[in-house]
């Protein structure tokens, strides 16, 4: 897969200005299914590395314009 473009927005749950990309294919199908919708291509996946010993990252969903689009936040699963 290329490498996505990162863009830089506000993320709820880190607090800050983090880098955030697209959905790949994969991580669209699941939050479809989460959502119940047809459509995801607005959300953005925030990829701040909360732990560097692990390469964990915060997968916290935000859309381009809308910080907390969700009552509770909503962080995709790394896929298998
Ligand atoms: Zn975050």
């Amino acid at each position: 897969m290329a490498t996505q473009r990162t863009m830089t927005h506000s993320c709820w749950t880190c607090g800050s200005d983090q880098p955030h990309r697209l959905l790949t294919k994969k991580e669209e199908d699941w939050l479809k299914e989460r959502l119940g919708r047809k459509g995801v291509s607005e959300f953005r996946l925030c990829v701040n590395v909360l732990d560097p010993d692990t390469g964990k990252q915060c997968r916290n969903l935000r859309t381009g314009f809308t910080e907390k689009p969700f009552a509770k936040p909503i962080k995709v699963p790394v896929p298998d």
